[in-house]
């Protein structure tokens, strides 16, 4: 049974596409690829979404949401290091000061940020004629019109020093709409396709005080990703030593052998 339950984990729909992502074991060169890349830099997810997940033909991450990215790199996370996430945070109250852990379930959290009917009150979205475009309806505002920011997007914003204000431009048209008519663009945005990145709330055990910690999930998924994938150099290290297989051929290893043989490398190395 716990064969069926492998697959299964390792092939889900995202949330705001409905597409399917299927997820490949790791290698050396992925480890690399995360021990030497920026987490801020949006560019790292495209290049490990493109090498571990797996989409359909004629499908590519740069023209998924956000969301749907975020969402693929908490799934690789969960199957990488387990499904539960903790944080540790000071207590602000002045005479407390304790460590306080925040932690849940990915499958949780993804479950709360799950996608929503685009409407509030008095206004809903819907699908427009142009494809990935939506239309605000609402008494007076048929010209409203979003769309969904997508990785691409992402990259390209990274880039500019006005990358904020230049995504809005792209997705939310046309350029002079009211400010309120901007909110509801904004807040149909989070329905279609919620941000995963969002304020903790909790209590202190110690004082009571109230809690509050903000949860990046890519950066915090990439940084603990990363922190893991350092070690790829002493397995190189220890494995080119006993074996005398270059670089290449070790980083090419299904990351599962690569740290079997590098036990036995070590354990060859401590015996003499
Ligand atoms: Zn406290």
């Amino acid at each position: 049974m716990s064969g069926v339950v492998t697959a299964l984990a390792r092939c889900f729909a995202l949330p705001v596409s409905g597409i399917t992502v299927t997820l490949a074991a790791l290698t050396g060169a992925e480890d690399i690829l995360l021990a030497e890349g920026n987490a801020a830099d949006p560019g790292l997810a495209l290049a490990l979404a493109r090498r571990v997940g797996h989409l359909p033909p004629a499908t590519d991450w740069t023209a998924l949401t956000v969301t749907d990215v975020d969402h693929f790199l908490l799934r690789l996370r969960a199957s990488l290091l387990g499904g539960g996430i903790s944080a540790n945070q000071n207590c602000r109250a002045p005479v407390c000061g304790k460590r306080v852990e925040f932690s849940f379930r990915i499958a949780d959290y993804l479950a709360h940020h799950a996608p929503q009917p685009p409407r509030g009150r008095g206004w809903a979205a819907v699908a427009a004629a142009e494809p990935g475009w939506y239309r605000l309806e609402a008494a007076g505002e048929t010209q409203a019109r979003f769309r969904l920011p997508n990785l691409g997007d992402q990259i390209e914003a990274y880039g500019r020093r006005d990358g904020m204000a230049w995504l809005e431009e792209i997705c939310i048209a046309p350029a002079n709409l009211p400010r309120q008519v901007r909110l509801r663009a904004h807040a149909a945005m989070e329905c279609l396709a919620p941000p995963l990145s969002s304020t903790l709330a909790g209590d202190c055990p110690d004082c009571g005080a109230r809690l509050e910690a903000q949860f990046e999930a890519r950066q915090f998924c990439l940084t603990e990703l990363q922190d893991r994938a350092r070690y790829i150099y002493d397995d190189v290290d220890v494995i080119a030593e006993r074996y005398h297989w270059d670089e290449e051929m070790i980083l090419a290893l299904p990351r599962a052998r690569r740290m079997q043989y590098a036990e036995r490398a070590r354990q060859t190395a401590r015996a003499t």
